[in-house]
């Protein structure tokens, strides 16, 4: 298999001050990597900022870069996906943050892993600067729990910042779930896996888009697309409940047989009542949880919308492929070309 090119894959929302730092680095690096084609994709992730007028203006600084532009914002995994439909099925793809947290000086790392056969080569955090505790915290957190829960390994520490071989984002291509946890995605397909060591630095500028509620929901999407551990838990619970009621229903009608029934016991009757109410209503809203998502499926509304598309002046570009749904890409994308 020919190892000879590569697609640096780039989602990015308001990052106009964090590209034109970035860029200049990954060119470097990308110019020194020997006999591989190599070009990068932004992808404008509804920027309300001036990204998009920065990422044209080092398109047309550097023809092997390619642009697209999103409808609006779709969230960095619909954008990553938006990406990778884009991607030739004989090309490798790097997959790296805009901010300049996953170093592009580790590139050619993951190439040569590639070319030593790996098809899905992705970076561990050892450390994390500019990170507080309870963000390091609650991440070693999730890691673990989802770690547990799901049924196909998800590496800890582990985010985007990664290499696929062609086959491995070919067969990314074809998961096209809309709720997409693409962490578990990348564990899902399998492969031959490696895991690179690096040291995750501060963003080179801009705010981090991802607050505490915005992680919070996106633990959640990954407990809830990757397993179906608290449903059952819901169960054990419901079991657990009705065992304890039973017990507690042959303790109060014993007494009652025993010592008559003196009209007491409203303290008791009402924490009864409201610990069923409370474990119930736990219950239903876990349903609920995965019942909204499968509505969400069920409508089978397209993963994003493009906006823009401009190919890169040199080499190559494929256009959105037949596995990617074109259904939904195919049309904008091609009046994105007119536009060039
Ligand atoms: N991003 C995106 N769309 C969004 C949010 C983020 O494309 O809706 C991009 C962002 O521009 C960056 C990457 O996803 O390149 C990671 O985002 P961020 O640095 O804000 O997250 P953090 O590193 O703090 O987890
Ligand atoms: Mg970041």
């Amino acid at each position: 298999m020919a190892h000879d090119r590569l697609t640096v894959v780039i989602a990015a929302r308001n990052e106009e001050e964090a590209l034109p730092r970035l860029h200049p680095r990954l060119r470097n690096v990308l110019d020194r990597l020997d006999a591989i084609q190599a070009r990068v994709l932004y992808i404008d992730d509804g920027s309300t900022d001036r990204t998009w007028e920065v990422m044209q203006r080092l398109a047309a600084a550097d023809p092997q870069i390619e642009l697209l532009r999103l409808s609006r914002n779709f969230g960095k995994e619909a954008a990553l996906t938006a990406g990778l439909d884009l991607v030739a099925e004989d090309s490798a793809v790097l997959i790296l943050d805009a901010d300049g947290q996953d170093p592009p000086e580790l590139i050619p790392q993951f190439v040569s892993a590639w070319r030593e056969g790996h098809d899905n080569v992705y970076g561990t955090r050892v450390e994390r600067d500019g990170e507080g505790w309870l963000k390091r915290f609650t991440a070693h957190g999730f890691y673990r729990v989802i770690g547990r829960l799901s049924k196909t390994p998800i590496p800890a520490d582990t985010g985007d910042f990664r290499l696929l071989s062609p086959r491995t984002q070919v067969a990314l291509k074809q998961l096209r779930e809309r709720h997409r946890f693409m962490k578990g995605l990348f564990g899902w397909v399998g492969y031959d896996q490696l895991s690179i060591p690096y040291h995750r630095e501060s963003r080179i500028a801009g705010r981090s888009n991802f607050g505490a509620w915005k992680l919070w929901n996106f633990a959640l999407e990954g407990i809830t697309s990757f397993s179906t551990a608290p449903l059952r838990a819901a169960t054990y619970l419901g079991l657990l409940v009705a065992a304890l009621s039973f017990v507690y229903a042959v303790i109060v009608i014993g007494r009652a047989l025993w010592h008559g029934d003196p009209v007491a016991g409203w303290p008791s009757m009402m924490t009864v009542v409201l610990f069923l109410g409370g474990t119930q209503l736990i219950a239903l809203g876990l349903i609920g949880e995965y019942l909204g998502r499968l509505y969400e499926e069920a409508k089978q509304r397209p993963l994003y919308l493009i906006q823009q598309w401009l190919p890169a002046r040199e080499g190559v570009s494929s256009g959105p492929t037949e596995a990617a749904g074109a259904s939904h890409a195919h049309g904008e994308a091609t009046s994105g070309r007119q536009t060039r």
